[in-house]
């Protein structure tokens, strides 16, 4: 059976403790792969591998770091179809979902840092006729980088491309439930000539490989995209340690459907914003808000769209769902399915496991499923679920759509549908989040930040932001 190795200073090697993991193919429930099951003696070996090639990374001149980043971009742009393939296993996305949007943006954010860097500017300020001050920006050494599963390659490689281009080394940890891209990746990184300790990825639980890499004494910063509760027991680790830490965590993010919306795009947008990649998506529109005046309309519209979908093999083209990424993962959003019919929840779609035929008669299947009937404050409407289950809602007028949608803890992004632009900027203004679509979703530009704001997240990724997240600051200051 394949074995999904660590990399470490150039080399593929097992855990130091020669144990490994299973590794499932969510779509059949088989066991198809074994994972190396590190601990802290491998993330000790990592930082060291790391620590030794920092000097020569930060020194390599800004074009030739670039040219290699690129070089990665390239290969993963070649190796489109078998990196995609691995995703859709690992994973259980559909295929065509990896190949379309997790790979392509996987080589796009090498491509885009790797151009950055050469063209992020350092600051001069003249303080009167007295003196010169300039700003550098200096990578810190070894960074951490932690990644989760549902957009695997996707996320992971958003982290470590900034990391690298600045000038770090990095010892990265994918999550144990779907490593294989990450370790794909280490062998692009390879054949485009990465020195060996320049990007170090050690792969196990999160418990013990993912604390070992926070816990290291030496390593100053962690960038962590998660749910909520993994990053607040990281934010507790670190702040003692004085720890850089950026968090970009969960959402239980509101789509606002006003009376003066687009009708046929807000209810196609929203299918989409709910069930694309099993609604595994930190953004997915988890709690649909619509105007009372609509609200039976776009009921029916959406809970027909939306039962059109077909969930299957994650292989056919036909398949617009495919699995939910694991067998707890499926469990856990059957759970709440069931706590939501107790908070009182009428399910208008969905709500079950589906049980296909042949090769898939033991996958995680979820039907896309819509609730309605339920107050904004039970557990259904305030905890993500990070699955194909969405809830609607209606409001009176935009106070209480605005009110509604600020009512949770978490603040990462919401979407509106409207086309009265006056309205679009008033609510924009008044949302508690850091991320806000109108007339569409997931529309992004690399150039901008990204992040959320109560517990979505501290920080902001994207742009010259991940540049100056993974290096330090340091003012010359020169008497004229
Ligand atoms: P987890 O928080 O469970 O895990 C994320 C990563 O952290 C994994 O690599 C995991 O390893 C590791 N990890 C777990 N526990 C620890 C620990 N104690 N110390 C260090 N590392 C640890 O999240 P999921 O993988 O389940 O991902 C889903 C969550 O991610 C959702 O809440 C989603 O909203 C959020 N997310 C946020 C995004 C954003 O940009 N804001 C984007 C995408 C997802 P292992 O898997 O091996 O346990």
């Amino acid at each position: 059976m394949q074995k999904i190795l660590n990399y470490i200073d150039g080399k593929h090697q097992q855990a130091v403790s020669g144990q490994f993991l299973d590794n499932y193919n969510p779509s059949t429930g088989e066991v198809y792969s074994l994972i190396a099951d590190s601990d802290a003696q491998d993330i000790a070996h990592a930082y060291k591998a790391a620590e030794k090639a920092f000097k020569g990374w930060k020194n390599t001149p800004t074009e030739k770091r670039a040219a290699i980043l690129l070089k990665i971009a390239q290969l993963i742009k070649e190796n489109l179809e078998e990196l995609a393939k691995a995703e859709s296993i690992d994973n259980g996305k559909p295929l065509w979902l990896a190949k379309a949007v997790d790979i392509p943006r996987a080589a796009s954010n090498f491509e885009f840092y790797a151009s950055g860097i050469k063209h992020w500017a350092s600051n001069a300020h003249f303080t009167d006729q007295i003196a010169i001050n300039y700003t550098k920006h200096e990578p810190y050494g070894v960074v951490g980088c932690i990644s989760p599963w549902n957009l695997p390659l996707y996320l992971f490689s958003w982290k470590i491309a900034p990391a690298l281009a600045v000038g770090n080394t990095v010892v990265a940890k994918p999550s144990e439930v779907t490593p294989m891209t990450a370790y794909l990746l280490t062998k692009i990184c390879d054949q485009a000539g990465l020195p060996k300790g320049v990007l170090n990825v050690v792969h196990g639980l999160g418990q013990k490989a993912g604390n070992a890499l926070v816990e290291h004494p030496k390593i100053e910063v962690i960038s962590f995209t998660g749910g909520t509760k993994t990053g607040a027991e990281i934010a507790s680790k670190c702040a003692p340690h004085f720890k850089k830490l950026s968090l970009e965590l969960g959402g239980k993010n509101p789509n606002i459907i006003f009376d003066d919306c687009d009708f046929e795009k807000a209810v196609d947008t929203s299918v989409k914003a709910s069930f694309s990649n099993q609604g595994q998506i930190c953004l997915c529109g988890s709690r649909i808000l619509v105007h009372a005046s609509i609200y039976e309309k776009f009921k029916a519209a959406f809970v027909e769209k939306s039962n059109a979908l077909n969930v299957g093999d994650p292989l056919e083209k036909s398949s617009n769902l495919g699995a939910v990424v694991s067998k707890e993962h499926m469990h856990k959003i059957l759970a709440c399915v069931e706590q939501a019919k107790q908070e009182g929840g009428t399910i208008l779609l969905g709500g079950k496991r589906l049980n296909l035929s042949g090769k898939l008669k033991d996958g995680y299947y979820v039907e896309p499923t819509i609730i309605e009937g339920l107050d904004n404050n039970c557990k259904t409407n305030q905890e993500e679920i990070f699955g194909p289950v969405v809830t609607l809602q209606s409001f009176e007028d935009e106070d209480q759509a605005i009110a509604l949608a600020n009512d949770t803890r978490y603040g990462l992004s919401a979407t509106i549908f409207t086309e009265n632009l006056s309205r679009a900027h008033r609510v924009s203004n008044k949302l508690q989040a850091g991320l806000i679509w109108v007339n569409t979703w997931l529309l992004r530009d690399l150039r901008t930040p990204f992040g959320g704001v109560k517990q979505s997240g501290i920080g902001r990724e994207g742009g010259f932001k991940a540049f100056k997240f993974f290096t330090q600051t340091k003012n010359v200051c020169i008497k004229v």
